[in-house]
């Protein structure tokens, strides 16, 4: 799935309280969820404030580069509520704590806890019991998929359920099967009670997300029968999922999204490269023609379709002509977003083993290229919109803009437009499209 990262907080007030950062992807601010579910049924409250924590925790990510210092750096910032405050409670948890327990308490002896991706269930309770020494579970569970406990939401439009955790495909740069261990999906009448539940609290929105989510299974419950029983939820408007993998899009999963009204025009299809060699070495299952083939598909199920990626430049043993080649698959499939990444090695994976053969110096200027390649074409793709209609799903106030109103298209597009009158969350408005950069559709309510 797409790693892009992100930082939140969360919140609420009183009794014995949590605070918890979270970095990384979707799928970590949806486990954070989870845990805020835990802790509030053990008694805690959220707080916004690490200073008014018993207990404090970094939801930790180990795709991205740099991640390690990052948490390494924050934690030793917020020690210094734990040095004004001994018996406060200081831990990582997700996929680091799980990757590099090790060395993360060889470098921060002062944390009281570090709990991996698997080992959620018990940890509030463990930690109002625990005594001095550090406690440590990353322990990986082949059957944990937290089917029966209920994350908590903040009210919104838009709500992530996690229906899959973990990962069979060990594409070789990859440490997520490491971290979250093997593939395993929630039972569906788990996913369909949960989905109609929020559809009456008031979330419009559902995006369904795992490792690679199409490859869900439950017993007779596939992905595609998911999709299509989900479209029947009352109140329901739209639905999304992230990421699919592309050797796992079944002809039933397209079926689905040809014939279910509420299954979103919006696909994010990692390809990480544009060459066979380098998909090969990679491990990713399928080739250039076949992933060419997949999107004719996605296109032929909706001409609107939007289409997102994720790209990798300077993989081990990338050559210029195999750069080239990603190059030539971005002009051809033309993207409406890409997040690119130049490759860093995670310890523990296949890659990590082989030399690098593309300096820093390549990575960066590769890098550069694909980004500037590829900016341009969003700008195009969001062109294509101005002087359009379109349906956009209200989520509140334009952040840049005051006094404007945002919301997303099918396509996930991001369109603000001017409204004195603020149309509620969750309302669905017809929007005139006048202008467009790479990332924003610009308009004004239509009649
Ligand atoms: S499909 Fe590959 S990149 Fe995606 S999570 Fe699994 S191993 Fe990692």
């Amino acid at each position: 799935m797409s790693e892009g990262s992100q930082f939140r907080e969360h919140s609420l007030e009183v009794g014995r309280r949590v605070y918890i950062e979270t970095y990384g992807c979707q799928m970590n601010l949806a486990d954070t969820e989870l845990l805020l579910g835990q802790f509030r049924r053990c008694g805690y409250e959220p707080v916004r404030d690490p200073a008014m924590a018993d207990v404090i925790l970094l939801n930790t990510c180990a795709i991205r580069e740099h991640a390690e210092e990052r948490v390494v750096g924050r934690l030793g910032d917020l020690y210094r509520y734990k040095a004004r405050r001994p018996d406060l409670q200081l831990g990582i948890v997700g996929c680091m704590a799980q990757h590099v327990r090790d060395r993360l308490l060889e470098r921060l002896p002062f944390v009281d806890f570090v709990v991996g991706p698997d080992a959620y269930r018990r940890l509030p309770e463990v930690l109002q019991e625990s005594g001095r020494d550090p406690y440590i579970d990353v322990r990986l569970d082949r059957s944990e998929t937290y089917a029966d406990l209920e994350p908590h939401r903040e009210a919104g439009v838009r709500a992530w359920v996690t229906i899959m955790r973990g990962c069979n495909k060990f594409c070789t740069f990859c440490v997520v099967p490491f971290v979250r261990g093997r593939e395993r999906s929630v039972p569906a009448g788990v996913v369909l009670r949960q989905v109609q539940q929020l559809a009456e609290q008031g979330f419009r929105e559902v995006v369904y997300l795992g490792q690679t989510v199409n490859a869900y299974h439950d017993g007779e419950v596939d992905f595609a029968t998911l999709l299509r029983r989900t479209n029947e939820v009352p109140g329901l408007l739209r639905i999304r999922f992230t990421s699919p993998h592309p050797a796992d899009m079944s002809e039933a999963t397209l079926e689905a999204m040809a014939t279910c009204a509420k299954v979103c025009p919006q696909v994010h299809l990692p390809v990480q490269s544009g060459s066979d060699h380098v998909l090969h070495r990679m491990a990713r299952g399928y080739t250039v023609e076949q992933y060419l083939r997949l999107v004719e598909k996605l296109r032929n199920v909706r001409s609107d379709m939007a289409l997102s990626t994720d790209i990798i430049v300077g993989f081990p043993g990338e050559t210029e002509q195999d750069f080239e080649a990603t190059l030539r698959l971005l002009r051809e499939v033309k993207f409406d977003q890409a997040f690119m990444f130049q490759y860093s090695a995670r310890s523990g994976t296949k890659a990590a083993r082989w030399p690098e053969t593309v300096s820093p110096e390549e990575k960066l200027r590769r890098l550069r290229e694909v980004i500037a390649l590829q900016e341009a074409i969003a700008h195009e793709r969001n062109q294509a919109w101005v002087g359009k209609r379109v349906e956009v799903l209200v989520e509140g106030p334009a952040r840049k803009k005051a006094g404007w109103t945002a919301g997303k298209t099918p396509q996930f597009k991001t369109c603000v437009f001017p409204a004195p009158q603020p149309p509620v969350p969750g309302s669905v408005v017809t929007v005139a499209v006048r202008e467009a950069n790479s990332h924003t559709l610009f308009g004004e309510l239509a009649a």
